[in-house]
């Protein structure tokens, strides 16, 4: 990987960032692409934020993308873009957590943090036996304490990367490589023969469910789209009009509904419905189709601005919709 034995904060920073919830294959491209396109934070500081965006667009977790560019701007406008060299410092980053904090603090400037992910927390729950639900409030301040007792204080950053890459390689979710592991002889799960158990997880996850209904409205050879503005999923990416039912409704009920006929009134022509998408983030099922109309006269839906079809591609749009379009190259 790129990032491996990086001391530039601003890379490591970038690769992170890139790494949280998104598997290395995924994201190895994302960071090669944008280190190539900003390969300072001052470059990426000054450069258009649709930009920013356009280039995150299918990495999902936008507000990841939203924090990197606030963060570039700080660094370049308040602390003349020097990276700060601190933990503490660091940690006060926006869209910075104790994980990412420690890791830049040790990898970039080898400071005495340990990093505490999942690789981490799966290796020591199972070396040590521990069976404190690890994505529980009392398992994540047990388990940050002992990694940084356990941590070997000069060499963080090579110890932190080997515990990170042995959780990866060896002690790995799902099958590790006992036989062959060089800690078989103390490790508690091991000898008791106890693997499947270790980590213990709450699991207190509930997933909700939202069917998401867009009216790809097309008029004079334009989509009537907006910018996700509210806190929610997908923030600061585009999308159709929308509308938001609270369970699964068939497209004729919905061409009736008072919200439909609000926003986009009796005159238009059905065009084409799309089948039904569906999209798993980590706390909620998005469901929904795309109904395509053809506008017979304009109208004038709150919040949403006529985009010209041969502009659309210059702005970022959520997978959930960049899969529609894939669907329906050339007919849109
Ligand atoms: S023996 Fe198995 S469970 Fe224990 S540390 Fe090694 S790989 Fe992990």
């Amino acid at each position: 990987m790129p990032w491996k034995g990086e001391k530039d904060p601003y890379k490591i920073w970038m690769s992170e960032i890139i790494l949280q919830q998104t598997r290395v294959e995924q994201g190895l491209a994302y960071y090669n692409r944008y280190i190539k396109k900003y390969p300072t934070i001052k470059k990426l500081a000054a450069a258009p934020e649709t930009a920013i965006f356009k280039l995150w667009e299918g990495l999902g977790y936008y507000s990841r993308c939203k924090n990197l560019v606030a963060t570039a701007r700080f660094i370049t406008t308040e602390l003349d873009g020097e990276f700060p060299g601190t933990y503490d410092a660091i940690l006060k980053l926006k869209g910075i957590g104790p994980y990412t904090a420690a890791a830049i603090a040790s990898f970039a400037y080898n400071l005495p943090h340990a990093v505490v992910d999942g690789n981490v927390m799966r290796v020591l729950a199972r070396y040590f036996g521990i069976s404190t639900p690890i994505d529980s409030t009392a398992g994540k301040k047990y388990f940050t304490e002992l990694a940084q007792k356990l941590l070997v204080k000069n060499e963080a950053a090579h110890y932190n990367q080997a515990i990170m890459d042995f959780g990866a390689t060896v002690c790995k979710p799902q099958q590790p490589l006992c036989t062959s592991c060089v800690l078989q002889k103390e490790c508690s799960a091991f000898r008791e023969n106890k693997i499947a158990k270790y980590p213990v997880k709450e699991n207190k996850l509930v997933k909700k469910e939202r069917w998401l209904y867009y009216i790809v409205a097309e008029y004079k050879g334009a989509y009537f789209v907006k910018k996700r503005e509210q806190k929610d999923i997908w923030q600061n990416l585009h999308e159709f009009i929308l509308l938001e039912m609270d369970k699964a409704t068939e497209v004729e009920k919905l061409l009736e509904t008072e919200a439909f006929i609000n926003v986009i009134g009796k005159k238009y022509k059905l065009l084409d419905v799309s089948k039904t998408y569906k999209q798993q983030l980590t706390h909620q099922t998005i469901q929904g189709c795309f109904i395509h109309i053809s506008l017979g006269k304009l109208i004038r839906p709150e919040g949403y601005e006529l985009i010209d079809k041969l502009k659309m591609s210059q702005l970022a749009f959520p997978r959930f919709i960049t899969t529609y379009f894939a669907d329906e190259k050339g007919r849109l």
